[in-house]
């Protein structure tokens, strides 16, 4: 299991001094923290989490069809099929499938993300059968909402302001539903495999970042990482299972040498980073040898 650091508990012990010292820089704080007790002290057990992904990807599947019932029910009362229950107008109805459509379908998409972090697809099968397999969330979500849409916007039955509060709710429900189910950062087979075989030390992650990090020491730590308030630990397994599936740049070019890690071909991703601001000297996500 990952395991939860909160950093603020310490901090909360600090803050005091600082008021009594009158303007204290956040630093001179932070240092009196790490000074009072040792950052990430407990060590945990590697413990790989994967396993069987058939009961996720079953679980996706149903209710990818659940919402494509929701859709269909929308539809069949659009078309006059039948008269909507509890007295409810075709418009207001008509909302609530597609609500109900956007929830199943979002929800049907995380469990599928899950699933390909667990046992991710090889990246032998071709590139094209990569990203249908990773993005098949949005193929669904374009499923679960175009056909209404389609029909929403031919038919003739509803006046025309329920028509277009309906379109419009119907659009925005699947840019919501494409958008939070698209796999932003999907990994291959083999990069899992490559990293659980390289990094076989505790990596570190935020909340909201999308990678994992070598090194969190307050002191000297990834300063990507090293100001965080809570920061999850475990395997590098837990943290690509998490979603968190690239090594940070920094922590690649800065820590994995003296780890005696060779990440050439892991995953490594530069660019932007979402944790907090890009520090100067972050330049190169390839492993730096010079300067040693
Ligand atoms: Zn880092």
């Amino acid at each position: 299991m990952a395991e939860k650091i909160v950093r603020n508990a310490e901090k909360k012990d600090a803050a005091p001094k600082a008021s009594e010292a009158g303007k204290q820089t956040a630093e001179s704080v932070k240092k009196a923290a790490a000074a009072k007790k040792p950052a990430q002290t407990i060590v945990m057990p590697n413990k790989p989490t994967g396993g069987s992904t058939v009961g996720l990807r079953i679980g996706a599947c149903v209710l990818w069809l659940l919402a494509i019932v929701c859709e269909v029910f929308g539809i069949m009362a659009l078309m006059g099929y039948f008269y909507p229950p509890f007295g409810l107008s075709q418009l207001a109805f008509l909302i609530i499938m597609i609500v109900l459509d956007l929830a199943l379908a979002i929800l049907a998409a995380q469990l599928w993300k899950k699933a390909n972090r667990i046992k991710p697809m090889s990246e032998k099968r071709g590139k094209l059968l990569f990203y249908l397999w990773n993005e098949l969330g949005v193929i669904m979500a374009c499923i679960c909402f175009i056909p209404l849409i389609v029909l929403l916007l031919k038919n003739d039955k509803l006046d025309k302001k329920s028509k277009t509060i309906a379109a419009i709710v119907a659009i925005v429900a699947l840019l919501i539903t494409g958008a939070a189910s698209a796999d932003y950062h999907p990994i291959t087979a083999e990069q899992k495999e490559e990293a659980e075989q390289q990094i076989t030390t505790d990596v570190y992650w935020t909340q909201f970042g999308h990678k994992y990090h070598l090194n969190a020491d307050e002191e000297n730590g990834c300063p990507y990482i090293r100001t965080s308030g809570t920061v999850y630990k475990g395997s590098v397994t837990e943290a690509i299972e998490s979603g968190r599936t690239t090594i940070c740049s920094y922590c690649a070019a800065h820590y994995a040498e003296e780890m005696g890690l060779q990440l050439q071909s892991l995953n490594v991703e530069d660019g932007d980073e979402t944790e907090q601001e890009r520090p100067v000297d972050t330049t190169s996500a390839a492993v730096d040898t010079t300067g040693e």
